[in-house]
């Protein structure tokens, strides 16, 4: 049975450390695609299959054809952050929500002024040098042509995980912290098939979980309270 935005407005209510765990459907409303939609990255033809150019062997292998992809498809700048965002934002300037926890790299939810962010994906906004470590902006990457290469002559890779690369410890320690210690946890636009990230959800102790999805996840029997509908259109309706 689907909740309706006065069950949800009640928890949000009562809350007091709310944790939101988001993905790739936390953007589409912003424009930016996701992976596994109908419409999402993994159903547009490529020369290989998007998991594959986003791997750590690929990008080592085929750098310039990875930065080809990564340009093309990832590399969004130009997106404004939705009602999803801005809500979120605004619940934590509130004192009611203590953490976003995402598996998106795309800054939106820092764009729409949200402070305690866990990327455990990285941040396109973010690159370095493989060699010597310099930080390079986004721009630098979309504005370079072929494998974007640092003065030192080395190689820039962006601070994004990749398959087959491990999560920073650091990230997973505070987004785990956030998630055992919120009483309420929204769970949104996301499959849920990405691993690990996808077995944080499991870390939550507290009263209740939200989740809001276009499509049916594996989690939607264990949650209380859930919406099939767009993730900013759901939160948009709250009032904080
Ligand atoms: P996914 O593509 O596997 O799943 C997205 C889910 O969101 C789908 O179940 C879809 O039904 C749902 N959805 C789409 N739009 C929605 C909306 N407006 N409201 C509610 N639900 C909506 O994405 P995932 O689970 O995040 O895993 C894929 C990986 O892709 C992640 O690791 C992430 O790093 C990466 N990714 C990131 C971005 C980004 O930064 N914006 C974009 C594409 C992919």
């Amino acid at each position: 049975k689907l909740a309706t935005i006065e069950q949800l407005q009640k928890v949000i209510d009562n809350s007091k450390s709310i944790v939101f765990f988001g993905g790739a459907g936390v953007s589409t409303e912003s424009g930016i695609p996701d992976f596994r939609s109908v419409d999402g990255l993994y159903n547009q033809k490529y020369d290989y299959p998007p998991e594959e150019i986003l791997s750590h062997t690929f990008f080592m292998k085929k750098t310039e054809e990875f930065y080809r992809f990564y340009r093309d498809k990832m590399l969004c700048l130009d997106k404004k952050p939705n009602k999803a965002h801005l809500k979120l934002a605004e619940l934590e300037r509130a004192g009611k929500l203590s953490a976003v926890v995402t598996q998106n790299i795309d800054g939106l939810h820092q764009a729409a002024g949200s402070r305690r962010v866990y990327e455990l994906h990285g941040s396109v906004l973010r690159n370095y040098c493989r060699n010597c470590r310099k930080f390079y902006s986004a721009e630098f990457i979309k504005n370079s042509t072929g494998v974007p290469t640092c003065e030192c002559g080395g190689i820039i890779k962006p601070d994004v995980v990749l398959y087959e690369e491990g999560l920073s410890d650091s990230v997973v320690t505070g987004a785990l912290n956030a998630i055992q210690t919120a009483d309420t946890l929204i769970i949104a636009g996301t499959s849920l098939t990405v691993y690990p990230a996808a077995g944080f959800i499991r870390y939550f102790r507290g009263d209740t979980v939200v989740l809001i999805n276009r499509d049916s996840t594996p989690y939607d029997s264990q949650a209380d309270l859930v919406f099939r509908g767009k993730v900013g259109e759901v939160l948009g309706e709250l009032r904080v």
